[in-house]
């Protein structure tokens, strides 16, 4: 066991050949981030939700399917001050800028959310705008078809409100296509959704970079004809 658990790095979890953590730079950021990852996804030698967990202080993630009993995600759900948000394509999602822009213009909140927004004290130091801290967001970490089951399964997050992401331009994410979210791994959606909701993209730029950085190890340990073989079509 020691032995095998010794090729793998401790910190991200890869194979330590294929060791991500170099790539990885903290972020200064207090939007808190939960990440339900599927478990298939747990091994995937191209998951990217690591890179999200690694670089942002407050990023939780969490392993399952059917998340309606677990009891950490429903904690940091009833927690007062913050209200979260599903990235998710549902029929009734709104974009998310339009999302956050009820927690920082209360006044003309005009879409059917909630809006009993209390800035936490605790948290929210270098912002200018004082409220937005108080908004998170949960990603699912999944194909599309593994992500709709999570849905699906998981009662308690049918009552968060659902956001997509504004009008962005296609990933770059070579190894994957995913057909959800104009085809975005979770830490590329992960990235457009924080910046959407902080208008501060640059501040989240390391989290590309990194994927970038993974993107390329992976597509450079690849014998010729592999990537087009199991990645060059779409997954599922
Ligand atoms: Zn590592």
């Amino acid at each position: 066991m020691n032995k095998k658990a010794s090729r793998y790095c401790e910190h991200c979890g890869k194979a330590k050949k294929a060791c991500i953590c170099h790539f990885i730079s903290r972020i200064d950021s207090d939007v808190p981030v939960i990440v339900l990852q599927h478990p298939s996804e747990v091994n995937q030698p191209i998951g990217t939700a690591r890179i999200l967990s690694l670089s942002l202080p407050h990023c939780a993630l969490f392993v399952g399917e059917d998340f309606s009993d677990h009891a950490e995600l429903n904690t940091k759900l009833a927690t007062e001050n913050i209200d979260f948000a599903l990235l998710y394509p549902s029929d009734d999602a709104v974009p998310i800028s339009r999302w956050q822009a009820t927690a920082n213009d209360k006044d003309h909140a005009d879409i059917d959310i909630p809006t009993h927004i209390d800035t936490p004290a605790h948290i929210g130091t270098h912002n200018d705008t004082d409220t937005k801290n108080a908004r998170g967001i949960i990603l699912l970490d999944g194909t599309w078809r593994k992500a709709f089951k999570m849905y699906q399964l998981s009662r308690n997050l049918h009552s968060l409100p659902a956001v997509k992401l504004d009008d962005i331009s296609e990933g770059n994410y070579r190894i994957r296509k995913s057909p959800i979210e104009g085809g975005l791994s979770t830490v590329e959606a992960g990235y457009y959704a924080l910046s959407a909701m902080t208008h501060d993209g640059e501040r989240y730029q390391p989290l590309l970079t990194a994927f970038d950085g993974m993107i390329e190890f992976q597509i450079s340990q690849m014998p010729p004809g592999v990537y087009e073989r199991h990645y060059g079509k779409k997954d599922e």
